[in-house]
Formats: C-alpha cells, sequence, structure tokens
C-alpha cells in the first residue's frame, strides 16, 4: 500500500502556483491592481491551533503586546501589526487559533476566510511541537489551500522536556515546506522565522509541497471534481480548484454557496459533487467527510511516525501526571474549589502583611490619602460651596471609594494571571464541562465564564461574550453570552470588597469565597432555565486539548496584572468619573432654599431628598424595601446599569453628602475622616444581612451597558440584550428579596 507520504506518489504536486506570489493578490482577474495605486505590503498571517503560541509569535515579531494567554478561545478577531526583515516591512496578522478549517465556528471561519480570500503572501503556522499529530491535522487542510507557507515549530523546549526528538529535515522535506524551531515565549528562532518568510515572499523556489493522499477510490473523484470546478474560469482563477473539490465532497455548506454565486453553471458542479458523493459513501459505508477527515488524521500521524523519535517511549510527561490528580474525577472538583479558596486567602493575606510592612493596609493608605485630599480642599466649603461638594462629594466620595480597592483588586489580578499562565484555565474547564453538561452549557462556555471572571475575580463580561465564537452551535453560544455576565467581574469587586471590609470583616476569603461559588451556582440555574425554557437545541460536542503546564513567567504575570489594572484605573478616571459626577449632579438639584429650615442639619435632608435623585430613589423605595434596599442603594444601582463601579462611587456620593449632617451634629468630630466601608459599618440601619442581599443583586442584575452593546452585536438583535437586562435584573430582585426576607424572618438582619 502507498502510504500517503511516498514521494513517487503523483499526487505530490509541484506546482504551488496559486495565491503563492504576490502579484496574484495585487492584481486581480482582469490584472488591474486591486488596492489602487498604493504598493501594497507583503501580508503574514498567522495561524495554527489555540494555544500554541500564535500570539506570542506575533508579538515577537511586531514587538506589540497582545494578550497572551494560556487557554484558548482569547484571540477571537485577528490582530494586526507590523514587522520588519532585511529592510522591508511586511503586515503581520494574527489569526484566531483553530483545530481545523472545517469552518464549524465563526473564528475557524475567519481563519479560513482570511488564508483563502485575502491571500496573504506568507501563512506562519505555528505548530506546537510537543502535540505535533494534532497539530498537523490542520496544517493537512493548510497545504491543500496551497498559500505559501512556513511552519514555526514551536515549543520545542516542552517537546525537549518530554523527550520527543523532532527531525526538522524530514518534517521540511515531508510537509515541503520550511520548518523553523522557535520558542516563542523566549523570542527564539524570531529572526530566522522572518527570514523564511521573506524568502517565500521573494519567490525562492522552497521544498516540494507535499499534499494528503486521501486513497485511491477518493482521490479518483476528487480529481474528476477538480476538473469539473477547474472548467469554470472565474472559480479556478480565486480558488484552489482542488481544494474546493475535497470540500465539496466533505460537504461543506460555505464552500458551496460561495460557488454557488460565483459559477455559471452551478448545476453541473452539483451534480458531479453528489455524483462523487454517492460513490464515496456507498464504496466505503460510511460519509464522505468522516472518510476525509480519518485520511487526514493518517497523514498527521505517518508524518510523526517519520519524524519524531520519543526518548524514553511510554514514560508519562508531567503534566499527564498532574492532570491524572487534577482532572479526577471526583478529585478535580475539590482541588479546583481548594485552588479558589486559596487564591482569596492569599489576596488578603497580601493585603495584611503589607499592612504589617507599611503601617496601612493598601486600601488603609488609599482612603488615607483620600482623607487627607478633601482635607486640602476643605478651605473651599466656606467660600464655594457648591464646587467643594463637587469635588468633595462627587469626585473624592465617589471615584475614590472605587480607586481605593486598586492595590487589592491588582493583587487579585496578579492571582489570576498566574493560575491562567500555568495552564490551570483549560482543566478547569474540562473539570466543569461534565458537571455543566447536565445543565445545558459545554465546555467553551465555561472558558467563556472564565473569561467573565469566574475563576476567583476580576474578569470582564465583553471579552467573554467574543470568546463564544468559538462555540459551533448559535444556541450555546446564545446561553453562554445570557449567563456570562453574573460571573464576578471586576467592576463587582469594589462594591464585594467594600461591603465586605465593612460586615464581613473576620471572614474576608471565606465570604469572597462564598460569592464565587454562588455565582457559578445561580449561573448553572439561570443556564439550565434558559436551556430548558427558552433557548432549546441540541447541544454540541466538546474536546478540550489540556496544554502542557507552564511554570508562569514574571514578566508575563507582571504584564497581565499590569494591563488590567491599568484599564480598571483608566475606566474609573473616565466614564465612572462621568457618571459619578452626573449621579452627583442629580443628588445635589434642584436645590432648595436653606432659609426655610430650622438648622443646617434639616436643610441637608431636605436637599437630598428632593433632588432629582432622592425623589426617584424614593419612588422606587416601595418596591426595593423589599429587598433591605434604602433610596441611595437605588440610585447607586440605577448608576450600576451603565457600569458596576458606579454602584460604589454613588453610595459614597450620597453618603458623603450625608455625612454632612452628622458633621453638623457633632461639631468636634474629624470632618470626612472616614472610608464608606467604615461609614456604613457604624451606621444603625446597615446589618450584614442588607449588605448581602446587595452584593447578590449586584452580582445578577443587568449587564453593564459595554457588555449590552457587545451582546446586541454578537447576537445580532437587541432582542437578546433586552432579553438580558430584563431577566437578569428580574432575577437579582427576586433573589435579593428573598435572601433578605428569609433571613430578617430568622432574626439574622439585626
Ligand atoms: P495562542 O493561543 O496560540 O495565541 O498562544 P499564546 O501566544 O497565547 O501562548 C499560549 C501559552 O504558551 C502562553 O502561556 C505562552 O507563554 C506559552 N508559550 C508560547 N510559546 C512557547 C514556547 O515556545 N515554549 C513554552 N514553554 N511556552 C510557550
Ligand atoms: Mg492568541
Amino acid at each position: 500500500m502507498r502510504t500517503p507520504l511516498d514521494p513517487k506518489t503523483p499526487e505530490l504536486d509541484s506546482s504551488g502556483v496559486l495565491g503563492r506570489t504576490p502579484k496574484v493578490t495585487q492584481r486581480d482577474e482582469q490584472g488591474r491592481p486591486v488596492r489602487g495605486a498604493q504598493p501594497r505590503l507583503p501580508v503574514v498571517a498567522i495561524a495554527g491551533n489555540p494555544n500554541t503560541g500564535k500570539t506570542c509569535v506575533f508579538n515577537h515579531l511586531t514587538g506589540t503586546v497582545q494578550s497572551v494567554a494560556n487557554y484558548p478561545g482569547v484571540t477571537v478577531q485577528h490582530k494586526e501589526g507590523r514587522a520588519r526583515a532585511n529592510g522591508r516591512t511586511l503586515r503581520v496578522v494574527d489569526l484566531p487559533g483553530t483545530y481545523s478549517l472545517t469552518a464549524y465556528s465563526l473564528d475557524e471561519l475567519v481563519a479560513r476566510d482570511f488564508v483563502i480570500e485575502q491571500r496573504p503572501d506568507v501563512v506562519v503556522a505555528v505548530v506546537d511541537a510537543s502535540n505535533l499529530e494534532r497539530n498537523l491535522y490542520m496544517v493537512a487542510q493548510l497545504l491543500e489551500m496551497r498559500p505559501g507557507l512556513v511552519i514555526a515549530l514551536n515549543m520545542i523546549d516542552v517537546a525537549d522536556r518530554r523527550g520527543f526528538r523532532i527531525s526538522t529535515e524530514k518534517l521540511t522535506t515531508l510537509l515541503g515546506a520550511p520548518v523553523v524551531e522557535t520558542i516563542a515565549s523566549k523570542g527564539r528562532g524570531m529572526r530566522e522565522l522572518l527570514e523564511a518568510c521573506v524568502k517565500v515572499i521573494d519567490g525562492e523556489p522552497g521544498p516540494h509541497r507535499a499534499q494528503v493522499h486521501y486513497g485511491h477510490e477518493v482521490e479518483e473523484e476528487v480529481q474528476k471534481l477538480t476538473e469539473v470546478i477547474a472548467a469554470e474560469s472565474a472559480v479556478a482563477c480565486k480558488y484552489v480548484p482542488r481544494w474546493l473539490a475535497v470540500k465539496l465532497i466533505e460537504k461543506d455548506t460555505e464552500v458551496r454557496r460561495k460557488l454557488r454565486a460565483l459559477t455559471a453553471d452551478w448545476g453541473r458542479i452539483e451534480a458531479a459533487t453528489d455524483a462523487a458523493i454517492h460513490a464515496i459513501e456507498s464504496h466505503f459505508g460510511d460519509s464522505a467527510e468522516t472518510i476525509i477527515a480519518e485520511r487526514r488524521y493518517g497523514f498527521a500521524a505517518a508524518i510523526v511516525r517519520e519524524c519524531v523519535a520519543r526518548s524514553d517511549l511510554g514514560r508519562q510527561h508531567i503534566s499527564d501526571k498532574i492532570d491524572q490528580v487534577v482532572c479526577n474525577r471526583v478529585l478535580g472538583p475539590v482541588i479546583l474549589a481548594g485552588v479558589v479558596y486559596a487564591l482569596f486567602v492569599a489576596v488578603f493575606k497580601v493585603a495584611d502583611e503589607w499592612g504589617w510592612l507599611f503601617g496601612r493596609s493598601p486600601t488603609g493608605w488609599m482612603d488615607w490619602s483620600f482623607v487627607r485630599l478633601s482635607g486640602v480642599i476643605a478651605g473651599l466649603q466656606a467660600s464655594a460651596p457648591q464646587l467643594h461638594s463637587l469635588l468633595n462629594d462627587g469626585v473624592i466620595g465617589g471615584v475614590g471609594a472605587v480607586i481605593s480597592f486598586v492595590p487589592l483588586i491588582a493583587v487579585m489580578f496578579m492571582f489570576v494571571a498566574i493560575l491562567e499562565d500555568t495552564g490551570y484555565i483549560a482543566r478547569v474547564a474540562f473539570i466543569m464541562d461534565r458537571a455543566f453538561r447536565a445543565f445545558g452549557l459545554q465546555g467553551r462556555s465555561i472558558l467563556a465564564m472564565i473569561v467573565a471572571g469566574g475563576l476567583g475575580g476580576g474578569g470582564c463580561a465583553v471579552p467573554a461574550v467574543m470568546a463564544t465564537r468559538t462555540l459551533r452551535e448559535e444556541k450555546d453560544r446564545l446561553v453562554t453570552m445570557l449567563v456570562a455576565p453574573m460571573m464576578n467581574c471586576g467592576a463587582k469587586l469594589p462594591v464585594y470588597l467594600m461591603l465586605i471590609a465593612a460586615f464581613f470583616d473576620r471572614w474576608q476569603a471565606q465570604m469572597m469565597f462564598t460569592l464565587w461559588a454562588i455565582s457559578w451556582a445561580l449561573a448553572l440555574c439561570a443556564g439550565w432555565v434558559l436551556r430548558r425554557f427558552v433557548i432549546r437545541g441540541r447541544q454540541t460536542p466538546f474536546v478540550m486539548e489540556l496544554p502542557a503546564y507552564h511554570v508562569p513567567t514574571l514578566r508575563g504575570v507582571l504584564l497581565h496584572t499590569w494591563e488590567r489594572t491599568w484599564m480598571y484605573l483608566k475606566k474609573a478616571g473616565t466614564i465612572i468619573l462621568a457618571i459619578n459626577l452626573l449621579l452627583w449632579a442629580v443628588m445635589s438639584y434642584p436645590r432648595v432654599d436653606p432659609v426655610r429650615f430650622a438648622d443646617e442639619k434639616q436643610a441637608r435632608r431636605a436637599q437630598l431628598e428632593s433632588s432629582i435623585a432622592g425623589r426617584a430613589g424614593r419612588a422606587l423605595t416601595p418596591i426595593t424595601r423589599l429587598a433591605g434596599f434604602d433610596w441611595r442603594e437605588n440610585v447607586a444601582l440605577i448608576g450600576g446599569f451603565a457600569a458596576k463601579e458606579v454602584v460604589v462611587g454613588a453610595m459614597g456620593t450620597a453618603h458623603s453628602i450625608a455625612q454632612v449632617e452628622a458633621d453638623q451634629a457633632q461639631p468636634n468630630a474629624q470632618p470626612q475622616a472616614e472610608s464608606l466601608s467604615a461609614r456604613l459599618a457604624s451606621d444603625p440601619s446597615w446589618t450584614a444581612l442588607r449588605a448581602f442581599a446587595l452584593m447578590i443583586f449586584v452580582m445578577v442584575y443587568a449587564p453593564c451597558f459595554v457588555t449590552l452593546v457587545v451582546i446586541r452585536r454578537e447576537s445580532g438583535s437587541w432582542r437578546w440584550a433586552l432579553f438580558s437586562t430584563a431577566y437578569s435584573t428580574s432575577f437579582a430582585f427576586v433573589l435579593a428579596v428573598l435572601v433578605f426576607q428569609v433571613g430578617t424572618a430568622f432574626g439574622w438582619g439585626t
């Protein structure tokens, strides 16, 4: 039997012309330049399986910083940058990671369309050397599309450690494309990679291009169909006919759609396709797409057999050993809970140690500086009371309350970044997948939820909603978009931290852990209900690849932490500040005449209560009282529809304005000497139960505005964005009322 790699087989195509030379891309069918007079920069597209180091390669080639993370689904849209090599400028594009180019999911389609429609001059296929066989499956598909191709044999260090010896020369010959060994995380091999790309761009003849041989029976059909397709000149000059033929036999609906639109005689091609599929299926007694896929796997396996030697065959590498414990059916969830618990303990512990070292906790230092700041502007109180109130209550009381948690949040980001970089996230998805399957959410949904903050805290729902693009089934995507915002994102953290500091001071880590567990439990329930009653449909299977564990690099962790903390600060200083000032205004206007009141205190109260916010907040209290919220929380929560950080900010402002009452009542008291936490803790109307009900509400209610916009974009209609707001807000309210009422009935509210 001929192996697919036998160099004597006639199927080893040597032409490799189509889509290879830059000239093809520069001109359209009539030979006109496509992009006007501007000389077009050569394009290098980076493709490969998820988590093989594409973004690392991209960053090193272009010198930019894109998010690198050790779990799939991070790169959903392609990113662009420039690279320089031998005095030339290249356009580099980071494509989404996919296991295949069959166009089952949106990101596969994005990657594939880029290769066939944009016709990059070179595709750099980043391949995980420690997982060669699976990675070659996609390379096999790329080979058929015939772009200029360079293989980056990445993670060669990991392969080494696992005892794989890969012969690069053999691989180069067998694939018929230059292979460059790289360690992208350390920037090794990047120059060689660029040089190889430039050679391809310059049209230097490379090795003899290989391609999958599908066996006589299939090949015969592929050949016949290829000829039919090649007869259509409009198609043949745009795509590789053989690739189209294979795709049609694979029943690829996207390719069918494309061809139908492009061909003059679609009927002929369709008939030929049906005949080919029929011939293959009746011969093998199996579906044509299965046969094709099997042959591709065979191709990959054969190459691995030829090129890879294991120094110690059968020895389990370390990652596998760890996974036996970590991904164990019973131990896995226990360990996961332990890891998250340890994460929170560590976060608060670091904060404590800091206090021991520097005299105050980081949050304490922040509070202290804001108190100082309000001391500085105290002089304004007499001369310009309005301005003083704006600065003191609106800016310091509001944004200060958000920013004072930055040190703690940065520590949280850091620990999450460490976990991400080790490779544990993929395991979490794997462990949770089993639990979630019964609830109608599959593994990729879980990855999205982890991005949203499911690993402890401090994610964001926006990239999570975008990450749902990795889901194949539209219904899975929708459910995930609707439940992911329930995770504890970074914006909810200051609300939790503030209330926990006030009411659960001795149980900080435990409380955060409880909130984490509750967020998952609620998301599960919501997912189940949505799946059952709103978005019914079949579930798609999920294959989770477990990447090898990495020791996180200091640079990577610090970079991640800084990126996220900076984003957080930037948001607090811009959007949150703006919304907060708006809320300050509605809490301070319209003005009432203070002369009408007996004393300053009464005037203040009347002013607050008759302000726009006071009226709106009080109009809602008959309902929200059930959950224990007074008008100030109502205003804060309304503000929270825009962004969750606003909740703390607005409460800070409201209580800061109200504080003046107390100051007036006790003229000797230190003015503004308290943080919001301390104020609430000393307020007799506040209890731990009330705080808890508020935290649950904030956890579940409406996604923030930006998330809604992204949900609209990703789901294609406002309907789902509105539904998301409506169902989660009602759900949150019911939960908060339950907590508050049941708690009160048990006497916990005192
Ligand atoms: P992408 O999903 O393909 O874009 O992969 P990333 O660039 O995000 O990298 C995934 C993970 O692999 C990160 O934790 C990188 O630090 C790590 N990584 C990338 N290249 C190498 C390599 O050559 N060796 C090792 N040991 N780790 C790598
Ligand atoms: Mg990436």
